[in-house]
C-alpha cells in the first residue's frame, strides 16, 4: 500500500511517499517545492519527481493522498475529505485564513487530477476528541457554544506523535501502544495502574504545549482557532477578547484590518518590532535590542504558564518533550523555560541539552524525576497511518 501525504502551505507543497508491508512503514520519497505560484503545476511536478525517482511507475499505484488538514467547523478525526466535508472546512476559513485555504485549493487540484484515488485528512483537532468538557469550552452565551464557540486544540499529529515515542523511550510500552491505537480505539482501551503523564511543548513557527495522561490529551494550549494560545511566529495567541471591539472603536480599524493584524502582525513579530523567526529576534537580542529581547522572554513566560497548568491537572509529570524548529534546534529556549523547576522534579542537563540539535535526545539530568527529551516529530507519518487505517476499516 503507497501513500502519499501532501503538506500544503499558502506557497509551498510538501510530501512524503510512505510504502506499508503491514505495520512496517519506509518512506519512498520525500520532496517539497517552495515559492509555489501555481498549484496545479506544483501537484505535476511532485507527481512527476515520484516517477523519475522509480518510487511509483503510474499514479494509479497510489492507493490514497493523506492531508493533515487543520480545522472545520464540526468534523474531526480522519475522514474521507468529500465535498461535504471541504464544505465544512470552508466554514473555518475566517478563523483559520493561513491554513484552510491552502488546503482547500490543493485538496480541490488533487481531486481533480487524481479522481480514481481517495483522498483522507487526518485533522489536527483530532487528538483532542477525549478531552474533558471542561477543556473545551469557553464562557460565552450558550447560542455562541452551539454557533461553534468552543476549544478545539491543534498539532494533534505531533502531539500524538510525543504520545508515543516518549512513552517508548520511557519503556511505558503499553501506554505507548494505547497512544498507537488512537484513534480507532482510544476510549476503550485500559492501561496498568500507574499514570503515565506527558507535557508536550511543540515550538516552531506555529506552537502549542499539550497535556497528556496515559497516551490521550487531556487539552492543547490552542482553542477556537491556530491563532490562539501562545505567541506564534506573526500570529497572536491568547488575547482578551474586548481587545478587538477595542481596537475597533479606537483606531476605526475594518474587521479584516483587525483579522490581518492578529494573524500576521502579531505574535513574536508584533513584540519584537517586526522579526518572526527565532533565529533573528535572538541575533537581534544579542546586539543588545530590548523588544527581541522581551520577545523571547515572553515566548518562555507563556510555555512556562501552560507547562504549569497540565503539570497541576496531571498531578506531576513524568516526562516532559520538546518538538518542532524550536523545540528541536535551540537549546537556550529549553534552558530558559527549564530554569529554576527543581521543585517540580524538573532538572536539565546542560551538557545533553547544548550538545542535541534536532536529534531524539534524553536532556534532563541522569537524577531528575521528570525525563527530558527531545523528539524530532513525525507528523506525516501519524497521518499516514491513520489514513491507512481509514482505508482498511472501510474496504
Ligand atoms: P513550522 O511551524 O512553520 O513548521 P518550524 O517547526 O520549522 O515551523 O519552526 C520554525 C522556527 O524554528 C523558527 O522560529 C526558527 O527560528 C526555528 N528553527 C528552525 N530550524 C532551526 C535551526 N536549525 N536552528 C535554530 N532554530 C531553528
Amino acid at each position: 500500500m503507497k501513500i502519499l501525504v501532501a503538506n500544503l502551505g499558502s506557497t509551498s507543497l510538501k510530501w512524503r511517499l510512505f510504502a506499508f508491508n503491514g505495520q512496517q512503514s519506509e518512506v519512498l520519497h520525500k520532496g517539497g517545492l517552495e515559492r509555489v505560484t501555481d498549484y496545479p503545476s506544483a501537484i505535476n511536478d511532485c507527481l512527476g519527481q515520484l516517477k523519475e525517482a522509480g518510487a511509483i511507475q503510474d499514479e494509479s499505484e497510489l492507493t490514497a493522498v493523506g492531508f493533515k488538514t487543520v480545522l472545520a467547523q464540526t468534523v474531526s478525526g480522519c475522514v474521507e475529505l468529500t465535498d461535504a466535508v471541504l464544505q465544512d472546512m470552508e466554514g473555518g476559513n475566517l478563523i483559520a485564513p493561513a491554513h484552510n485555504p491552502p488546503y482547500l485549493t490543493g485538496i480541490r487540484l488533487f481531486a481533480e487530477r487524481m479522481p480514481q484515488t481517495p483522498l483522507v485528512g487526518l485533522f489536527e483537532t483530532a487528538f483532542y476528541q477525549w478531552i474533558p468538557e471542561t477543556a473545551k469550552r469557553y464562557g460565552v452565551p450558550h447560542s455562541w457554544h452551539q454557533a461553534g464557540v468552543r476549544r478545539w486544540g491543534f498539532h494533534g499529529a505531533s502531539h500524538k506523535f510525543m504520545a508515543e515515542r516518549s512513552a517508548e523511550l520511557c519503556g511505558r510500552e503499553d501506554i505507548a501502544h494505547r497512544a498507537r491505537q488512537l484513534y480507532v480505539d482510544a476510549g476503550n482501551s485500559t492501561v496498568g495502574d500507574a499514570d503515565f503523564r506527558v507535557i508536550s511543548c511543540h515550538l516552531g513557527g506555529s506552537s502549542s504545549v499539550t497535556g497528556i495522561r496515559n497516551g490521550i490529551a487531556i487539552g492543547n494550549s490552542m482553542g477556537l482557532s491556530p491563532q490562539s494560545g501562545l505567541p506564534h511566529n506573526n500570529r497572536v495567541g491568547d488575547l482578551d477578547a474586548m481587545a478587538i471591539p477595542f481596537m475597533m472603536q479606537k483606531k476605526g480599524l475594518t474587521l479584516e484590518h483587525v483579522i490581518r493584524d492578529l494573524c500576521s502582525e502579531g505574535g513574536l513579530k508584533g513584540v519584537s518590532g517586526g522579526y518572526n523567526d527565532l533565529r533573528d529576534i535572538q541575533s537581534e537580542a544579542n546586539k543588545g535590542n530590548e523588544d527581541a529581547q522581551l520577545a523571547l522572554d515572553f515566548f518562555v513566560a507563556e510555555v512556562r504558564r501552560w507547562i504549569g497548568a497540565y503539570y497541576l491537572e496531571l498531578n506531576g509529570i513524568d516526562a516532559l518533550v520538546f518538538t518542532a524548529g524550536i523545540g528541536e534546534n535551540q537549546a537556550s529556549m529549553r534552558t530558559a523555560i527549564c530554569e529554576n523547576l527543581g521543585n517540580l522534579g524538573v532538572y536539565l542537563d546542560p551538557e545533553a541539552n547544548e550538545s542535541c540539535r534536532a536529534t531524539e535526545a534524553v536532556i534532563s539530568h541522569e537524577d531528575s524525576p521528570v525525563k527530558i527529551m527531545v523528539i524530532p516529530t513525525n507528523e506525516e507519518l501519524v497521518v499516514a497511518r491513520e489514513v491507512k487505517r481509514f482505508l482498511e476499516k472501510n474496504s
